[in-house]
């Protein structure tokens, strides 16, 4: 072990997609490994048969891979420590486990599962912990031997000495637990399954994995391996536990309260970068100062010691705001690519069309880049464009604006004669010069500038604020603008 050369590792259970929690647990233990020169290793920990699925880990790996993580060694990469999947191990951990039983580090339980239920509601009934109580732990050779014979599947129970368990918690300091809060737990299943507080043991020391950064949740499994670690006359790797992410209610982020699955956010529009950068600032801060970096910034200054103690909390209204950042800072190129999906998916384009009018959908995306927060906005905020202009609905703000202004309809109507000489072949060439004429147009007629901009706004686009007018009426194009301003006038001189 050496920490000049750290070896990190990000060890998921594929139970289910990728949780957010985990995608920080990853993010940072990647950083570290990168900043320090380390690896990083990718272990899928797929013990529990009934709960883990193929399918679980490709979406998890694909997650990582599409916040821009890599590793050095893994289940699809291969590396010279491994298998890298559990369920590819069981030989080694049952070799392992025979060497602690010999050792006398570990001992046969034959308990029923009724007796062991009994147990513990009767700890329970009288307010103690629940733990096993050493039932099986006198048992001789001869009783073993003959209770194997007579058909019997025990387990194997790790023997937890006396004394306490100290191990260094980068985040922390030193971390003691008295021996006696450690039950004597389960290395191996009546049929043959390793558990996880054994089986990550013997992957962290046959990985040679340095650091073992991960969710608080697992603080109270540490002196357990700890102790695994010491049987084996293993150096026993640091530790640093990261804070729980809470939600506003100060509650752990589960999946009942929803979006707590990284695709959940990448597939309701939220940019990558920001989710990553968000990711960063649970528990992490870069200088206090500055919210939005990058992860190149992560990964020059991470260290698990900078690490908060304390639960993180979760604000979904900052989490959105810092979409909106990354949106705004976006190329138009890219965000017009990132954003196609969803266009499609709301049936205002096809993949075609999008790219067949690449220049006037670029543009579209550039009038609405600094009011939109995810992705997934943009199909509703530009929905008017799409709309067939007699079916155009205004909504009532913005009617009741357009109806403020008495001669409003009038007003529109001589304007559209005016506008029409505007468009060159259908189009215009300069909006913010077709807006200067504009106002010049009202100045000369001494009317105010909401005497227009409030009906046009109305009958072009049926809402009550939005993108520069002008910039909506480029994007339209002749046909469309002339057909919802004749229209529109009408409808606002006929109706009250
Ligand atoms: N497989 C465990 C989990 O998904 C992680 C174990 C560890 O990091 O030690 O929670």
């Amino acid at each position: 072990m050496t920490s000049l050369r750290p070896r990190l590792r990000f060890a998921p259970s594929p139970t289910g997609q990728l949780h957010i929690g985990g995608a920080r647990t990853a993010l940072f233990n990647w950083a570290f490994a990168r900043r320090m020169g380390g690896s990083m290793v990718l272990r899928i920990e797929d013990t529990d048969p009934t709960r883990s699925k193929k399918e679980y880990e490709v979406a998890i790996l694909d997650g990582l891979k599409r916040m821009g993580m890599d590793w050095d060694e893994g289940p699809d990469v291969g590396g010279d420590l491994g298998p890298y999947r559990q369920t590819e191990r069981y030989d080694r951990y049952l070799e392992v486990a025979a060497g602690l039983q010999e050792a006398g580090w570990g001992y046969p339980c034959f308990c029923s599962s009724e007796r062991l239920a009994e147990l513990r509601e009767g700890q329970m009934a009288n307010k103690q912990n629940p733990r096993y109580d050493g039932h099986c732990k006198a048992l001789t050779k001869q009783e073993v031997d003959e209770k194997i014979a007579a058909g019997e599947k025990p387990t194997l129970r790790f023997r937890v000495p006396e004394g306490q368990t100290t191990f260094k918690d980068l985040i922390r300091g030193d971390v003691t637990f008295q021996n006696t809060e450690v039950d004597d737990w389960i290395m191996v299943r009546a049929d043959g399954n390793p558990t996880y507080n054994f089986v990550v043991v013997v992957d962290d020391s046959d990985m040679q994995i340095s650091h073992v950064m991960r969710g608080e949740e697992h603080l109270t499994n540490t002196p357990k391996q700890v102790l695994v670690f010491k049987a084996l006359g293993l150096d026993v790797p640091l530790y640093a536990h990261l804070p729980l992410m809470l939600g506003k209610d100060g509650k752990k982020l589960s999946k009942r309260t929803g979006d707590t699955a990284l695709q959940d956010y990448l597939d309701n529009g939220y940019p990558p970068e920001a989710v990553l950068n968000f990711l960063c600032l649970q528990g992490w801060a870069l200088d206090g100062e500055n919210d939005l970096f990058s992860i190149d910034e992560l990964v020059k200054n991470f260290a698990p010691e900078s690490v908060a103690k304390g639960g993180s909390i979760l604000d979904p209204d900052k989490f959105k705001w810092m979409a909106g950042e990354y949106i705004r800072r976006d190329s138009v190129e890219r965000l017009a690519e990132r954003c196609a999906p969803f266009m499609v998916a709301a049936g205002l384009m096809t993949a075609e069309e999008i790219e067949s009018r690449q220049d006037w959908y670029e543009q579209a995306v550039r009038v609405e880049q600094e009011r939109f927060s995810l992705y997934s906005e943009l199909p509703g905020r530009l929905a008017y464009l799409f709309a067939a202009d007699a079916e155009l609905e205004w909504d009532k703000k913005a009617e009741k604006n357009a109806r403020k202004h008495v001669e409003g309809a009038e007003t529109l109507g001589q304007f559209a004669a005016w506008l029409e000489t505007q468009f060159v072949d259908g189009n215009i060439v300069d909006a913010g010069a077709l807006g200067q004429g504009a106002k010049q147009w009202l100045a000369d007629r001494e009317l105010k500038i909401p005497a227009l901009f409030q009906p046009l706004r109305c009958v072009l686009t049926g809402a009550a604020g939005g993108a520069d007018l002008f910039e909506i009426i480029a994007l339209m194009g002749r046909e469309m603008t002339m057909a919802r301003v004749l229209s529109g006038a009408d409808r606002l001189a006929a109706e009250v």
